[in-house]
């Protein structure tokens, strides 16, 4: 990732100012379902002691599996999603998108998606001899799967939820153009999540009310704007979202505050698919490497700069967002 689009911060000025009140008159039960921060933080461990999972390597095959057995472990039914994609400089991207569904129920069904891949190239890194360098993408990728592995457990173990989930593992989201070309190219990012949604466009089946996308949601210190591109699209998903949150205890790491557009997997998924989904996604206001955190796309990006305490902030959220009626 990713491009703001500053632009569409103003369009969206009038949409965030007209749905702020909302969440503070709606009280919420406290789900007593307890999100394990520690099981996910194994959950992010393990995918990193793959090393690097970036396109075409060995690591990124044999975590793509690991992955997927999780998944089943968990009652989730896996497909496999494979395609070759063209990278921006015309390399063949060997690509899974891993599905992971639910068992079959009446509740309605939504989706929470997150991409798998590491950035080959740590293009952000303040050394620029680092930047040609792969990103072990704690955050950048491991961390929102990590988060689904955790949810998958405990919705396995606690028949309760009011909906059905399944998971998206999205492929190739990372392979976009680096910082040293003179161009950019919003499309050549998010390759996975676009071959997805446009199979989905082109089938017939339409079993998800909504999606959930996570991004970085494991950095030290982090917190989560109103992505503009998700209140464009399902402003009522962030406001649940954000509800959830405060009603969890967690509203500090969701302050009703709008950031700008960002080109992730979940634009998509709401432009190709038509399913509106939003993005969770970490935002540091005040951090000058990046407004993504100091890590992004760094060599950084490693298990010393994941923080517990965010996992269980985003997880416990999603958990009372799930299991509330
Ligand atoms: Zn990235």
């Amino acid at each position: 990732m990713k491009k703001i689009f500053w632009s569409v911060v103003a369009s969206m000025l009038m949409v965030a100012c007209g749905t702020a009140n909302k969440s503070q008159s709606e009280e919420e039960k406290v789900v007593s379902i307890e999100f394990s921060a520690d099981s996910a933080y194994n959950y992010c461990a393990a995918q990193c002691q793959y090393g690097p999972r970036t396109m075409n390597s060995e690591a990124h095959e044999k975590c793509g599996e690991w992955i997927a057995e999780q998944f089943k472990k968990y009652g989730c039914e896996v497909e496999l999603q494979k395609a070759d994609l063209k990278g921006y400089d015309g390399t063949m991207l060997k690509s899974t998108n891993i599905i992971a569904r639910s068992p079959k129920s009446d509740k309605p069904r939504i989706m929470i998606c997150a991409h798998w891949d590491s950035r080959p190239w740590a293009d952000n890194d303040p050394d620029e001899a680092n930047w040609k360098k792969p990103v072990m993408a704690a955050n950048d990728g491991a961390s929102g799967v990590a988060v689904m592995l955790e949810l998958a457990r405990l919705l396995q173990q606690n028949d309760s939820a009011a909906v059905a989930v399944d998971f998206i593992c999205f492929d190739a989201e990372d392979w976009g153009m680096p910082q040293w070309e003179d161009d950019t190219d919003a499309d050549s990012w998010a390759l996975g999540s676009q071959y997805w949604a446009e199979q989905y466009a082109a089938g017939s089946e339409r079993p998800y009310e909504y999606g959930i996308l996570l991004d970085m949601v494991g950095g030290q210190s982090a917190t989560f704007y109103r992505e503009a591109f998700s209140m464009h699209y399902a402003s009522n998903i962030v406001d649940k979202v954000w509800q959830a949150a405060s009603a969890a205890g967690y509203g500090s790491y969701f302050p009703a505050k709008d950031n700008g557009g960002i080109t992730d997997d979940h634009v998509a998924v709401n432009q190709k698919a038509g399913i509106p989904c939003i993005d969770i996604i970490n935002h540091y206001p005040d951090c000058e490497q990046s407004n993504f955190g100091p890590t992004w796309h760094t060599v950084s990006d490693d298990m010393q700069h994941i923080d517990k305490n965010t996992l269980q902030a985003v997880g416990q959220t999603l958990i009372q967002l799930l299991f509330s009626r």
